[in-house]
C-alpha cells in the first residue's frame, strides 16, 4: 500500500513556516491504519519486543494497536504532572528553551526487551529522551518504530546504535 497518500500535509500550521504532517488522515481510514499497524507488528516480532512504550499523545495512536496484536504491554511516555504514581524524568531541548517528559518508574522491567512507537521522527529529541528513561529503568531499547521520518533533520543520528524502522519518509 502506498501509505504516503493518506499523509495530509498542513501548511505553516502550528506556526508559519512549519509544514505539519497530519496522520490522522491515515487513522481514519480503516484499511490506511491497519497497514501502518501490521507493519510495525511485524517489525515488533522481528526486534523480539516484549513492551512498547509511546510518548503522549500520537505515539499512543500507532503503539497501543501494536502492543494489542502482540498482546504485550503498552507503558506511556507523558508530560509533567499527568502520571499518578512515582515518576522517573528525563529533559530535552527544543528549538527554545526545554522540556521534560516522564515515565512511571516501574513500567518497564530491568532486561525487559523495548520498542519505542510514535507517528514521526523529527529532530529526534522526543526519541532519544524516552531511550533514555527506558535505559533508568534498565530496559533494552531493541528499535524505535516511526509511521513518517523527516530525514533532512536527521534525528536518528540522536539515537546512534538503536535500530529504527520508518514506513514513509519526507
Ligand atoms: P522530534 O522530537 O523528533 O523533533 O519530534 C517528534 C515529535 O513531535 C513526535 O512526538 C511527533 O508526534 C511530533 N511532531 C513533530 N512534527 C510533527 C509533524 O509534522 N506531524 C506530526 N504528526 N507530529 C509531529
Amino acid at each position: 500500500m502506498d501509505l504516503k497518500q493518506y499523509v495530509t500535509t498542513v501548511e505553516n500550521w502550528p506556526k508559519e513556516g512549519i509544514s505539519f504532517k497530519d496522520i490522522t488522515t491515515i487513522m481514519d481510514n480503516g484499511p490506511a491504519y491497519k497497514y501502518a499497524t501490521d507493519e510495525i507488528v511485524k517489525y515488533a516480532k522481528e526486534v523480539g519486543a516484549e513492551i512498547i512504550v509511546g510518548p503522549e499523545a500520537r505515539g499512543f495512536i500507532i503503539g497501543c494497536p501494536v502492543a494489542y496484536a502482540l498482546e504485550i504491554g503498552f507503558a506511556p511516555v507523558r508530560k509533567p504532572g499527568k502520571l499518578p504514581r512515582e515518576v522517573i524524568s528525563a529533559d530535552y531541548g527544543l528549538e527554545y528553551g526545554t522540556d521534560t517528559l516522564t515515565m512511571h518508574n516501574d513500567a518497564v522491567k530491568p532486561g525487559q526487551k523495548v520498542l519505542i512507537c510514535d507517528d514521526l521522527l523529527a529532530t529526534g529529541g522526543t526519541v532519544e529522551a524516552t531511550v533514555r528513561l527506558i535505559e533508568q529503568l534498565g530496559g533494552e531499547v531493541v528499535g524505535a518504530a516511526f509511521i513518517i521520518e523527516l530525514t533532512e533533520l536527521k534525528g536518528r543520528n540522536k539515537i546512534g546504535t538503536v535500530p529504527i524502522k520508518t514506513l514513509i519518509q519526507y
